[in-house]
């Protein structure tokens, strides 16, 4: 019998290329992650390079003038470098106070298409008219927990959208809206996925954590069958229970000192989530929080911090602070430094206050002049470092649980519970005397292993493998 022919090979269409550069805070780089993991469904590929790829999407950042400039800067590169842009993003919702129209159309008027953020939909919809959608949609399966722009051993969560609250400085809500929160039984899906794909620890994100299931009344949902109540407290002791499942972290991040946050304090006691806390309390003194409109501007924050503390004595606690904001008085400020001082909190970070287009703070009386805000900006952060590097050397001597980041048979760099990516400091690993260690080190990124902390430098923790 003669062999069927074989029938001739059939090249595969090349897929589109696309190009992203992703800006701005993590809320924003899940936005991105979302319009890739839809790309990527869909069968487009994604290219590293300008030149390489068929159209670049820029997800920018509107949030103050140096993230604006660098945005403008972005989306400039991306056109000289490709000439095909989509933009996106929180900059994509802003218009020129001076004439109305639309800033980055205005300064960029090349753009093929200009989108606000969360705007998945739309992005998709200017991808396909300038560049069609490949056939074959499955050629490129995708993983369940989609594509993640993180290494693979951490992911952003985000739970929601948008802030009900309109703190005088901050031009997020007209940017992204009110509140809307994801379904819980979607949150815990994507978590479960998250953990399945190998992600050793989940960082929760939102504009605010803590009013997770405010605009839908705390509404009962479900999951896996089960009933559960769209509601910070319940989310997080189920997410304690997935991560516990899969020997992974959860972190908290967005987290304003309302009452009912106490509830989660003995999540973290028990060992289900991480004692950590990532509370941008912004300022201090009651008066300059209520000129700010600050969410919990009423909560005495000193004695809500320090129970926290006795429910949880491992508790480490992150915030961050804006020095020199309109009207702001030598004694509102010193009243922040005392503050500072006595509620020892453990990682610190302070603005000088700097104007945002549109943001309501431009017009409050007695601005403080630029120097002013600067000089108190330093001052902040003298009395903050101090603080800081005083709680780090406690840590000289123990044992700690460290994610390693990136690794090699001469060091590596991780972090322990106190220190969440990006933001906070690292623990560093000496280089090993034994091969077999070095061997071990070498193999351990993305890995959790025990170190003992032998000093501090600065804001980071120097330690050896065990
Ligand atoms: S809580 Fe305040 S600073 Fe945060 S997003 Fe909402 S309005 Fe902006």
């Amino acid at each position: 019998m003669d062999p069927l022919p074989t029938p001739p090979a059939i090249p595969p269409a090349a897929a589109p290329k696309i190009g992203f550069v992703s800006l701005g805070c993590p809320k924003a780089l899940v936005d991105s992650e979302r319009i890739l993991t839809e790309l990527r469904a869909q069968g487009y590929a994604t290219s590293k390079s300008y030149s390489g790829a068929d159209l670049v999407i820029v997800n920018t950042c509107g949030f103050i003038d140096a993230a604006v400039q660098e945005s403008l800067d972005a989306i400039g590169e991306a056109l000289a470098e490709n000439g095909k842009v989509i933009v996106t993003g929180c900059l994509g919702a802003r218009s020129d106070a001076a004439t109305g129209n639309n800033l980055v159309r205005e300064v960029h008027p090349k753009v093929l298409a200009v989108t606000g953020p969360h705007a998945t939909d739309e992005v998709l919809q200017h991808v396909h008219a300038a560049l069609p959608k490949p056939h074959d949609p499955f050629i490129d399966l995708v993983p369940a927990a989609g594509v993640k722009l993180t290494p693979k051993h951490y992911a952003y969560l985000k739970i929601s959208e948008g802030c009900n609250h309109r703190c005088t400085f901050c031009i997020i809500p007209a940017m992204r809206g009110d509140l809307v929160s994801r379904p819980i039984g979607d949150v815990l899906n994507e978590a479960r996925a998250l953990f399945a794909s190998g992600v050793k620890e989940l960082l929760v994100v939102s504009q605010d954590t803590s009013a997770y299931g405010v605009d839908v009344k705390y509404r009962t949902g479900f999951w896996d069958g089960r009933p559960i109540r769209t509601r910070m407290t319940e989310l997080v002791a189920a997410l304690g229970d997935l991560a516990a499942q899969h020997d992974a972290w959860v972190r908290l991040h967005y987290v304003y000192p309302y009452p009912h946050v106490d509830e989660v304090l003995p999540l973290m006691a028990e060992g289900r989530i991480l004692p950590y806390l990532d509370v941008p309390l912004q300022h201090a003194h009651p008066d300059v929080l209520r000129r700010m409109k600050r969410p919990a501007s009423g909560e005495r924050n000193l004695e809500r911090i320090a129970r926290w503390r006795e429910i949880c004595p491992d508790l480490v606690v992150r915030s961050t602070f804006i020095a020199g904001f309109p009207g702001e008085t030598e004694a509102e400020f010193e009243t922040l430094l005392d503050f500072i001082r006595e509620a020892e909190l453990d990682r610190v970070g302070c603005f000088a206050y700097s104007p945002v287009e549109g943001a309501t703070a431009n017009a409050l009386p007695d601005p403080v002049p630029d120097a002013v805000r600067e000089e108190r900006r330093a001052r902040f952060m003298a009395v903050a470092e101090a603080v800081s590097v005083r709680k780090l050397q406690r840590r000289v001597g123990q044992v700690m649980r460290v994610l390693i980041d990136h690794a090699s048979r001469d060091g590596a760099v991780g972090r322990s519970f106190a220190d969440a990516p990006e933001i906070d400091g690292k623990v560093r690993l000496l280089s090993p005397e034994k091969p077999s260690h070095k061997q071990r080190l070498a193999q351990s990124s993305g890995q959790f292993v025990r170190v003992r902390i032998v000093r501090a430098d600065g804001h980071d923790l120097i330690g050896e493998l065990l």
